[in-house]
């Protein structure tokens, strides 16, 4: 046989393409980890010491739940168990969680800070091309969200019955009847982080809701279409759009989450509100004074409406991030609004540093013990208190 002369324009464009592809196919493989890995640190990687007190009452809890988790935003595949970030499927069963919120970040402002961010940058597309995410969900906030639930429900499925996503207050029943039987399971519920995803429509919450998002987060890092964020520049109290989105989350049981909201968002929405509020991730002035913290009356305004508030693990929520920083963040919660409306609402894998992964999770019952906090207010607090509130509020 002849060997073929092919033109060198021809050889040297082939090879070319050749190279361009490898390198996309590495930079999706290799690029998105390298991101999540110095995102997400852990200053002490697990085991984790914990007296034999705390290990006992922590694995005797029958429903751990926390409130706040990115690691949706990573394409990490949480099937596998990994050695960086907060936590995965296989982790999260071993540190006995019954059940996750899953919490969707949308938008990301450039230059992010905690005191003054505008709404018109957004540093998300470049990430979510090299995730190799659909075309649609570059530039579309609510494709973002679809995006992430739709890997989600991969993710369940690819389980093998080991990741349930709760969307109603039967699922959760049902759920917690397999539970007692085996608890080789755990479960996430979907929220998003920032009503900007809805685009200013209305008719968008019914795609959000269809798919089985039950709690919204009203603003992130930037005032936007609902009204003002603490980070954000008007930092702004509710609008228009913000009472109509109120009253349709209400009506569809979708519960409203105001971690990160602006005091003037908050007081508003407490002077309206008709259902529980939740706080899915937040510290509290008390022991931790900040812009993004709430005071004592906005904790006693949340507690007043039968709502939960979560405490987060990270240097910003609570100045420090070791169990005993947070456990006293818990207590002072518990202390002025009582502990069935506290809750853990850690922030496992957004973009911040902890002082240990999801398994680490009993160092927070030795603190509360340490605090004199008593048995039955650690189970409200470590899960508890969530149960209650989604079994009543979660959509029918
Ligand atoms: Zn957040």
């Amino acid at each position: 046989m002849r060997p073929q002369n092919f033109s060198p324009i021809f050889k040297y464009s082939v090879i070319g393409f050749a190279i361009l592809m490898s390198t996309i196919i590495a930079i999706h493989m290799v690029v998105p980890e390298m991101i999540d890995k110095r995102m997400n640190k852990v200053t002490l990687l697990p085991p984790y010491t914990v007296s034999p007190e705390a290990t006992k009452l922590y694995d005797s809890l029958d429903f751990v739940s926390d409130l706040h988790s990115d690691v949706l935003l990573w394409k990490r595949d949480i099937n596998h168990q990994h050695q960086h970030g907060h936590q995965d499927i296989p982790r999260m069963i071993e540190a006995n969680v019954a059940l996750q919120g899953f919490t969707i970040v949308n938008k990301v402002p450039r230059g992010l800070n905690f005191d003054s961010n505008p709404s018109d940058s957004d540093q998300l597309t470049l990430p979510f091309a090299i995730q190799g995410r659909p075309f649609s969900s570059w530039y579309n906030l609510t494709e973002r969200v679809l995006t992430q639930i739709n890997e989600l429900e991969q993710y369940a499925i690819d389980s093998g019955g080991r990741l349930k996503v709760i969307k109603t207050k039967r699922d959760l029943s049902t759920y917690l009847i397999d539970r007692t039987e085996n608890n080789n399971m755990t479960a996430a519920f979907i929220g998003i982080e920032g009503a900007q995803a809805l685009h200013g429509d209305i008719k968008t919450l019914n795609d959000l809701s269809s798919a089985g998002v039950t709690m919204i987060g009203l603003t992130h890092f930037f005032d936007n279409e609902v009204g003002g964020s603490a980070h954000g520049i008007v930092k702004g109290g509710i609008t228009e759009f913000g009472r109509l989105l109120i009253s349709e989350m209400e009506k569809r049981n979708i519960l409203v989450d105001l971690s990160h909201a602006s005091p003037q968002l908050i007081n508003d929405v407490l002077s309206i509100a008709n259902k529980p509020l939740i706080v899915s991730h937040t510290g509290v002035k008390g022991t931790c004074d900040n812009i993004r913290n709430l005071s004592d009356d906005q904790l006693k305004g949340i507690a007043s409406t039968g709502g939960v508030i979560g405490i987060a693990m990270f240097e910003a929520a609570t100045c420090g991030t070791d169990a005993k920083t947070i456990a006293s963040a818990i207590k002072y919660t518990s202390d002025l609004v009582g502990a069935q409306h506290v809750g853990l609402g850690s922030d496992f894998d957004g973009a911040v540093t902890t002082a240990f992964d999801v398994t680490g999770l009993p160092k927070i019952i030795d603190e509360l013990l340490k605090l004199g906090i008593s048995e039955q207010d650690i189970r409200l607090i470590m899960g508890d208190n969530i149960k209650r509130v989604l079994l009543k509020n979660l959509p029918d």
